[in-house]
């Protein structure tokens, strides 16, 4: 097996590396006015309430930026023009900068954004004949280098504030000009996975703001079953985000060997499989409606036996669980390939022979490299060929 042999050497005390970067602030705006979106109701009452405005005020303005997707005070008609005033010299409704769009055939969808300190990060809308999902980016880059995963190859890493990932959903509403949030209408946005760039639970304060933000019934108003959250497997931090937030929960699991997993997601050197299924044993709330699902992506002659979905069985005894195989994305430089359809589907019929649903993930936007640990990959390699292209003497 040629992908282990180039591996770090195994030491699990040496687990420094994977410690997340703290937050930085949010960069301040040049006008020194401040952004109201990502705020949490209580720091939404308490802002208001340092200008003097009751805590209606709070619910009124709650109202008009996430269920009427206001983005100026203007026409707040039910607000003093006074008030409106105070509002806007002190405060925006932004949304982040798009500076990129693109849609693939298959109608998936990718927006770039670039934030206020020029770090970049994407999300991708995919319509399916009964929903629609959209998925969040809660980093930019990734500190956990997986293997596999290009978004792990960025170097720059820094963990997106509540705004930047609320944001996210705010632009995709617009974009399918879903205001007012109004009920038993046919959306195009139903569901949200945290499945973009980043690991989320390195990012939890911030990830869970924004996740309270799009709970909340008086706006966003998604319901906890329809947001799923993905983690490569940040053991200590999965009981909590299951108690706090009750999301749905995906973990990339990928191996069914410390030996293998050490190798394509080196987290795994901190927090073993046996650690990481505990974890999933206890996760809060599960039952055979709620169940975790386990992402599972398939690398030609690594991880694709029958004898590793037969192990794959064993391990996910008593937990409530379905599998998702995602058949591998190649990336310029990667080192792995796609199984082969045949090891893929004999894969999928062990699984569901023992009593698991297995889809296999139809890869989607590939076109324009929205596919699963693509993301913001296209748009660097334009702007490094951008940078090698010799300057024109005009
Ligand atoms: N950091 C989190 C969430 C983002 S990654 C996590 O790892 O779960 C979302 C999913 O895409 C993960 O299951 C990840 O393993 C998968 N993925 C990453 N790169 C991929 C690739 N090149 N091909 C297929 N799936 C990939
Ligand atoms: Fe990070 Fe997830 Fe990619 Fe691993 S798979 S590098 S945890 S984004």
């Amino acid at each position: 097996m040629t992908a282990l042999v180039d591996s770090a050497p195994l030491d699990r005390s040496d687990t420094a590396i994977f410690e997340p970067k703290t937050a930085l602030p949010a960069p301040a705006r040049e006008d020194g006015r401040r952004e109201l979106i990502g705020l949490s109701r209580e720091q939404m009452t308490d802002e208001l309430a340092a200008l003097g405005a009751p805590a209606f005020r709070a619910r009124q303005l709650w109202q008009w930026i996430y269920v009427r997707g206001a983005t100026s005070f203007e026409g707040m008609t039910d607000l003093s023009k006074d008030f409106r005033a105070k509002l806007a010299e002190r405060f925006v409704i932004g949304r982040p900068e798009i500076t990129r769009q693109q849609q693939s055939i298959d109608g998936t969808q990718k927006w770039l954004m670039r934030f206020a300190d020029g770090q970049e990060a994407e999300c991708v809308h995919i319509p399916e004949e009964d929903r629609g999902t959209l998925c969040v980016s809660s980093q930019v880059g990734c500190t956990l280098s997986c293997k596999f995963c290009h978004t792990g190859t960025q170097k720059l890493v820094r963990n997106l504030t509540p705004a930047e990932i609320v944001g996210q959903i705010m632009l995709c509403r617009d974009a399918f000009g879903e205001w007012p949030a109004s009920e038993g209408e046919s959306r195009k946005l139903t569901n949200i996975v945290l499945m973009g760039m980043g690991e989320p639970l390195f990012n939890y304060d911030n990830v869970a703001q924004a996740m309270r933000i799009v709970l909340d019934d008086a706006g966003l108003a998604l319901s906890r079953r329809k947001i799923t959250l993905s983690t490569s497997g940040v053991v200590p931090m999965i009981r909590r985000c299951g108690e706090e937030l009750r999301l749905m929960l995906a973990v990339s699991l990928h191996a069914v060997t410390d030996e293998l997993r050490d190798v394509l997601v080196p987290l795994n050197r901190k927090y073993p499989i046996a650690e990481l299924m505990a974890a999933c044993r206890d996760y809060p709330g599960l039952s055979n409606a709620r169940r975790i699902t386990f992402e599972y992506v398939m690398l030609k002659g690594v991880n694709d036996s029958p004898a590793e979905a037969k192990q794959l069985v064993k391990l996910l005894t008593g937990i409530p669980s379905k599998v998702n195989l995602i058949p591998f994305n190649p990336w310029p430089g990667s080192p792995y390939e796609c199984s082969d359809d045949a090891a893929i589907d004999k894969f999928a019929a062990i699984l569901m022979r023992a009593g698991y649903i297995a889809p296999v993930r139809t890869p989607r936007g590939r076109d324009i490299m929205a596919a699963c640990g693509q993301l913001k990959s296209a748009s660097e390699r334009v702007r490094k060929s951008k940078a090698a292209a010799p300057v024109s003497a005009s």
